[in-house]
């Protein structure tokens, strides 16, 4: 009997992700990378869970159009035992359009479209994701999981940025967040772990990868999160800055006589921990160049952790509950050290974390804090946004939305 399955694609401007998610038991049946696109290095690297089987296509200087023609192939060679059921979308930016995912029509495409100046980069790539399959499989459902589309509950006074109101008005320009998907998913396996009721908590969820985000949630809503209008705002990240002064601009541009577009490339692709510690934007050689006591290293850890913990602090303002902290993306999930000197930034906070516990990434529960001294929970969470892309997508196809 054949399974139903739901094709997950990530497009970006160079890569491509994609994962097919078993509908039954929301189980990954393989995950698949696309690197290097329109360059002759192309190539699409698949793992096939079940087998453990892994296979590698070289596609020299293949588009977007190639690589989703291949990938259909692949599945379509699975077609005795998969039968896919449609496709979800991450698109990262839906601007205020977008509340929540939704099936993709012409009029969805148009209005994704509308939301390109706001995400330059990501947008098209992701449109030209939805446009290949409309073309290679035009009776497919698509759906659009939005990664903005979370922290749409986030009130006037948090998201308005102290600007003359009409360039929010003409413009929209305001905080819109991301990484939503990943904040929404750690957010209900906490609520469902420690049996939270979902019309009444508090958490704090950290999003720690290359990319970082932190979410406040309230009654499952996102009231506040540390990125803004673009993911270059908030926490100190593998490349990018993260929060810095407003009037930072004007000094650098005219010290260093650079123009405004080369200042923004050197604030997305040459500071956050590459710029600190000289050396990497990668967590985990940086925690080992720390341990060998390379000054600059340890420097940038330093600011890592204290404006995470400056951010958790700040963005718990409006909360009237704090039933956890989350960490969760390679960094939060993975890294005994960055939690522990986070948890030590916080001492207000009077959190203390079990040393095994941390150590170990948490047990089953996620739970790493100490029962007995902290009034509230520490946790690490394992993100899934494949899952949830698919969970999503699989709902909104069934329910005809
Ligand atoms: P992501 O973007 O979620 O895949 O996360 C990537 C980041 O997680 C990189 O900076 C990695 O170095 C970091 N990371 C993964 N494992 C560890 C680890 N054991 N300790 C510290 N950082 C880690």
């Amino acid at each position: 009997m054949k399974q139903s399955a739901y094709l997950v694609l990530n497009s970006g401007s160079s890569s491509l992700k994609f994962s097919l998610i078993l509908s039954h038991n929301a189980s990954t049946h393989l995950i698949g990378l696309a690197e290097c696109l329109n360059s002759p290095d192309a190539s699409i690297s698949i793992n096939y869970s079940e087998t453990a089987k892994k296979q590698t296509i070289s596609l020299p200087d293949a588009d977007h159009k190639t690589i989703l023609n291949k990938v259909l192939d692949v599945i379509t060679a699975h077609s005795d035992k998969i039968s896919l059921a449609g496709v979800g979308h991450r698109v990262v930016h839906g601007g205020e359009k977008f509340k929540a995912s939704t099936l993709i029509t012409n009029e969805v495409q148009q209005e994704i479209e509308a939301c390109n100046p706001l995400a330059p980069l990501h947008n098209p790539a992701n449109l030209l994701g939805i446009q290949q399959i409309s073309t290679l499989m035009p009776e497919l459902p698509q759906v659009a999981v939005f990664d903005t589309a979370f922290h749409q509950t986030i009130p006037e006074k948090a998201f308005l940025y102290a600007l003359p109101y009409e360039y929010y008005q003409e413009l929209g320009v305001r905080k819109y967040g991301f990484h939503g998907t990943s904040h929404q998913f750690v957010m209900q396996q906490a609520i469902e772990t420690l049996d939270l009721d979902p019309e009444s908590n508090g958490l704090i969820t950290a999003h720690l990868g290359n990319g970082s985000s932190v979410c406040a949630i309230k009654n499952s809503k996102s009231i506040d999160t540390s990125m803004g209008l673009t993911p270059l705002a908030g926490l100190v990240m593998g490349t990018r800055s993260g929060d810095i002064d407003p009037g930072l601009h004007a000094f650098l541009v005219k010290k260093l006589d650079i123009s405004l577009e080369q200042l923004t490339s050197i604030l997305n692709k040459k500071s956050g921990l590459l710029g600190l510690s000289g050396e990497t934007n990668d967590m985990r050689k940086l925690c080992q160049l720390a341990e060998t006591g390379h000054l600059k290293a340890q420097i940038a850890l330093e600011v890592f952790c204290y404006v995470l913990a400056k951010q958790i602090a700040s963005l718990s303002v409006n909360l009237e509950q704090l039933n956890a902290i989350v960490f969760t993306g390679g960094i939060g999930e993975n890294s005994a050290l960055i939690r522990q000197k986070t948890v030590d930034n916080l001492a207000i906070f009077k959190l203390k974390l079990e040393p095994t516990l941390n150590k170990n990434n948490g047990d089953e529960s996620g739970v790493i804090s100490c029962s007995k001294t902290s009034s509230y929970k520490v946790m690490v969470i394992a993100t899934n946004e494949e899952l949830m892309i698919a969970k999503q997508t699989q709902s909104i196809i069934e329910s005809g939305e």
